[in-house]
């Protein structure tokens, strides 16, 4: 429900238009395509992903010896999850130590995109399932990042680590995962600071603060996750690209999803960049954060 709540600027635009533009071509050829492709771009869905989907719809209807528009809304749905699942199974699990061992998840995220909101809101998802969570104020660089964490810990009801700002944020990690350690703590969840100004300060200060963790705990981080403003289009994309040359980058959590009528970006993203998206910011609340189903997600399009 919350899933498909959070949707319905795309959905309303995407699927109105859909079915706007069948009911006004009776027979599936090639100016349908033409316009779908525009509507496709449109919703953000990118130029390459666009032009795949489109490629293998035009096989399709022709393998099909499909004529008619009716019902072609499900053959265009069912391309969509095959071009987001690139015949990859979808990974949306996050990959947790097993019980009585640390498990580190370190964000990464250029700053205003949500990463804040969305570590607050994991923590709080966490908590749910009675883990006991800790998070590490490593975004030391932008005024007012730390007390923002500590608002959320304090909200949620988990300890933050912090130093002061401007201190290194390599030192906040190996004092929170040597408090996590004390505590009997399950899940560290490390911010980081979100500059991309400068690629070569951001690499060197996520490589650092990587190192840091692995050291200390031997194959963490167990996820790097990117968070992505999902209202900012392809820009997202290019952040994305960024990120994944200065880390390894092992999930996105895609946010604002509510408040944009592009959600198409989701699928552009697993089709450019193979990283798949874990979860969706549905809102700014505490439980507005929803694992990612590709299926879901585009079936609900059309729903
Ligand atoms: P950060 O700078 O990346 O840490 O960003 P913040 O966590 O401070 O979020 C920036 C703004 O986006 C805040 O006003 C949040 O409430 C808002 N925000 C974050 N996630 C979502 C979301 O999924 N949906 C909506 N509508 N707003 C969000």
């Amino acid at each position: 429900e919350k899933f498909k709540h959070g949707l319905e600027k795309t959905r309303n635009s995407f699927s109105s238009k859909v079915n706007d533009l069948v009911a006004r071509y009776r027979t599936v050829d090639e100016e349908f395509f033409e316009e779908l492709e525009e509507l496709l771009l449109q919703a953000d869905v990118g130029f390459e992903t666009v032009m795949q989907l489109i490629d293998e719809l035009e096989m399709e209807v022709k393998r099909k010896n499909i004529k008619s528009t009716d019902g072609i809304q499900a053959v265009i749905s069912e391309k969509l999850v095959e071009i987001y699942e690139q015949g990859e199974a979808d990974i949306t699990d996050l990959n947790m130590q097993p019980d009585g061992e640390l498990t580190v998840i370190l964000f990464v995220g250029v700053n205003g995109v949500g990463k804040t909101t969305t570590i607050g809101k994991l923590a709080h998802r966490f908590e749910q399932q009675g883990k006991k969570v800790m998070l590490a104020a490593g975004d030391t660089f932008r005024a007012g990042a730390i007390d923002q964490l500590q608002v959320w810990g304090d909200r949620v009801g988990v300890e933050v680590i912090k130093q002061s700002e401007g201190s290194d944020p390599a030192a906040v990690m190996y004092d929170a995962i040597n408090a996590a350690k004390n505590r009997g703590v399950d899940i560290l969840i490390c911010d980081t600071a979100g500059r991309l100004q400068n690629k070569v300060n951001l690499m060197n200060e996520l490589q650092k603060v990587h190192r840091v963790i692995e050291r200390e705990v031997p194959g963490a981080p167990h996820e790097v996750l990117l968070a992505l403003d999902a209202t900012t289009g392809q820009n997202a994309l290019v952040q994305a690209k960024t990120f994944k040359e200065a880390t390894k980058v092992t999930g996105i959590v895609l946010t604002k999803l509510d408040g944009t009528a592009k959600g198409g970006i989701v699928l552009a993203i697993r089709n450019q960049l193979h990283i798949p998206v874990k979860f969706v910011g549905l809102g700014e609340k505490m439980d507005d954060l929803q694992p990612f189903d590709a299926e879901r997600y585009v079936y609900g399009l059309f729903a």
